[in-house]
């Protein structure tokens, strides 16, 4: 069957929730993807912040391979191996003192969100906590997540969501300090906002939020999903920011393709779960936690993090080229490899161009593109990158 007829097929069945690029894509290669007719694609969105490792990692691919030979699944009534490595290793690299592992980011924002009002009814016996969570922050679609995220448009139809929730706005101090009450139990930002449009957060900021905390006895939540697991140069992004939160979550990278997220916290907070408390089928099998294993693995053998702090700077400069070059593009902004240009028109158009001229970028609201390729990418690719999006934007 030809790919414009699979395209045809999949909008008679599939849940029309999505507005699909018209590709149908078929195969990987490091940070190309081909198509069905073998089209070839330089990726700088890795599968929405997902493959760090780029496509077809031998290594990553062999260890997979081994680990559905041996186990796939146990569930969680039982100790497996690969789960225990991957705990270790995900403690150790956020800083966390203990660890639950979930299917997605969504559902790692979920148990964030139950631990966090656990912790407040041991320590008051009495339940009603509030959460505060950012404009324009993104959390995910589960009706915990879609209750704290911070795009009303995501949200409205499907009110009533869990109460409990306020608002303040991004990089805004005072806004913050507002909403807080006597039952605030936690505060929960994007160290960097993603889908939000690429807002880093400001140092002042950051560290004011953790002050606030510390002083009121809220519990700070980090969302890494999107900006952790070395897209910043750091493992995490709060280490970038030197400002350390009491739960933490992953997802995207942690499993470079294999359906993982976490959340971790501290002992402290950690110890407010007991058995019985949540719990989830899937949640970090053998399979999944073989991946995070690997990928923790690889990080360190190929030394990803430095690569990172080493292109990312190119990426940055390449970047604020086109920025003086081009009057539409707005604003850049972006810490490591995630950043973003900011458009004076909307940037539905220059994608697609993009997209057909050989390039998958992706946009993060709907006048920002969004760059958050593969960790793996070399300069050579930031300049395959910026002459094709020159050369789409000399034609708009
Ligand atoms: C993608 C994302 C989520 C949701 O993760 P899913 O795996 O899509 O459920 C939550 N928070 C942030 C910051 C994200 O980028």
């Amino acid at each position: 069957m030809k790919a414009k007829n699979y395209m045809e097929e999949a909008d008679q069945i599939l849940m029309h929730t999505y507005s699909r690029f018209q590709i149908v894509l078929d195969k990987g290669e490091g940070v190309y993807l081909y198509d069905m007719e073998g089209k070839k694609y330089l990726d700088f969105a890795a599968g929405i912040a997902v493959f760090a490792l780029g496509y077809g990692n031998q290594q990553y691919n062999d260890a997979l391979k081994l680990q559905i030979d041996k186990l796939l699944h146990t569930s969680n009534l039982y100790y497996n191996v690969p789960m225990i490595e991957a705990a270790k290793k995900f403690v150790k690299a956020s800083g966390m003192d203990r660890v639950f592992f979930t299917n997605s980011g969504t559902e790692a924002i979920e148990g964030a969100i139950k631990l966090a009002r656990k912790y407040y009814y041991k320590k008051k016996g009495d339940a009603g906590s509030e959460i505060i969570s950012m404009n324009h922050s993104f959390h995910g679609r589960s009706m915990g997540a879609l209750s704290i995220t911070g795009t009303k448009k995501y949200r409205e139809a499907f009110e009533p969501l869990i109460g409990g929730v306020a608002f303040a706005e991004y990089n805004d101090l005072e806004s913050v300090k507002a909403q807080i009450k006597e039952n605030t139990c936690a505060i929960i930002m994007e160290p960097v906002q993603g889908e939000g449009g690429i807002y880093p957060a400001e140092q002042a900021f950051i560290e004011g939020v953790r002050k606030l905390c510390d002083d009121n006895d809220i519990l700070l939540i980090f969302d890494e999903i999107q900006c952790g697991m070395g897209r910043t140069g750091e493992m995490f992004a709060y280490q970038k920011y030197g400002v350390k939160p009491d739960i933490i979550t992953s997802a995207k990278a942690l499993g470079c393709g294999v359906p993982v997220g976490a959340f971790a916290a501290t002992q402290k907070v950690a110890k407010a779960f007991e058995p019985g408390d949540h719990g989830t089928t899937y949640g970090g099998n053998p399979f999944a936690t073989a991946a995070v294993s690997k990928v923790f693995d690889i990080f360190d053998s190929e030394k990803l993090l430095e690569h990172v702090n080493e292109v990312a700077p190119y990426l940055y400069e390449k970047l604020e080229e086109l920025v003086d070059k081009y009057d539409i593009i707005k604003e850049h902004r972006g810490i490591g490899l995630m950043q973003g240009l900011e458009f004076t028109i909307p940037v539905k158009d220059i994608i697609l161009k993009a997209v057909d001229a050989g390039l998958i970028i992706i946009s993060a609201g709907a006048n920002i593109i969004r760059f958050v390729p593969a960790l793996i990418i070399e300069k050579s690719h930031v300049d395959e990158m910026v002459e094709i999006l020159d050369g789409v934007l000399k034609s708009i």
